[in-house]
């Protein structure tokens, strides 16, 4: 093993493997669009952990799955054997985390919303993807539903399905929650008072990632700079 302070722990962090308690060792960890998985993952993921973990695995919060105990010497043989397999490795550190989705109108029976969908298009039509650069973590939620399963009211920024009272025909759309986190300070987000359409949630969710891109310093999460900033001078800047 490489000397320790030879080690960029920041650099692994973005690959998705962390430093474990024991020294030497570190998790593997994968993520998925929306959290779905194949059971041929699984079964590689299980191979993986096989052959260079201890045979365990471990569900995260955010639709995750870890494997402990990889020696620093075979991760880049577990990466190379996870990523051919089409499994995408998460991260950790300073970045945009793994979107959360619920199932949703998928097969949820109280979906209101498409919430794969609308993962799909923050990532391929927004370009916001998971390993993002940010001045801090960053989580993005989406529920299908006001149950909103994937904590989103503890997500920078959370969205569920939701029927717009306001409208004639009662229309479905999205709620939208900003500034919430989790963590030693956590804060609830605000609910903005408008239900959203689906492609004025995508432009909303762009503005807000810029806007923090742009203004946040580092280690400062959304919630802080609007506090920092006040609610209306946030709002005002991410046009709302
Ligand atoms: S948030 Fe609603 S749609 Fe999503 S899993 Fe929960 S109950 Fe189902």
């Amino acid at each position: 093993m490489e000397p320790e302070n030879n080690i960029d722990y920041d650099a692994l962090k973005k690959r998705g493997f962390l430093r474990t308690r024991q020294k030497g060792y570190f998790a593997l960890r994968t993520r998925m669009p929306a959290g779905n998985y194949r059971s041929i993952d699984l079964e590689k993921i299980a191979q993986v952990a096989e052959k260079y973990g201890r045979g365990i695995v471990h569900l995260t919060l955010r639709q995750g799955i870890e494997v402990p105990f990889v020696r620093f010497e075979d991760i880049d043989a577990a990466e190379k054997e996870i990523q051919a397999a089409g499994i995408q490795l998460g991260t950790s550190g300073p970045r945009l985390r793994p979107t959360t989705a619920c199932p949703g109108s998928t097969w949820c029976k109280t979906g209101l919303i498409d919430t794969f969908l609308l993962f799909d298009r923050i990532e391929n039509e927004k370009n916001i993807k998971c390993a993002m650069d940010l001045p801090h973590k960053f989580k993005i939620a989406i529920s299908g539903c006001p149950n909103a399963c994937t904590r989103v009211q503890v997500s920078e920024i959370g969205i569920h399905g939701a029927v717009n009272l306001k409208s004639p025909k009662k229309e479905i759309g999205y709620a939208v929650y900003i500034g919430g986190c989790g963590g030693k300070n956590p804060r609830i987000g605000f609910k903005l008072e408008k239900i959203f359409t689906d492609n004025e949630v995508l432009s909303l969710i762009a503005r807000v990632v810029e806007f923090y891109k742009n203004n946040a310093k580092p280690r400062q999460r959304l919630g802080q700079l609007i506090e920092e900033i006040g609610q209306n001078a946030f709002l005002e800047e991410i046009g709302i």
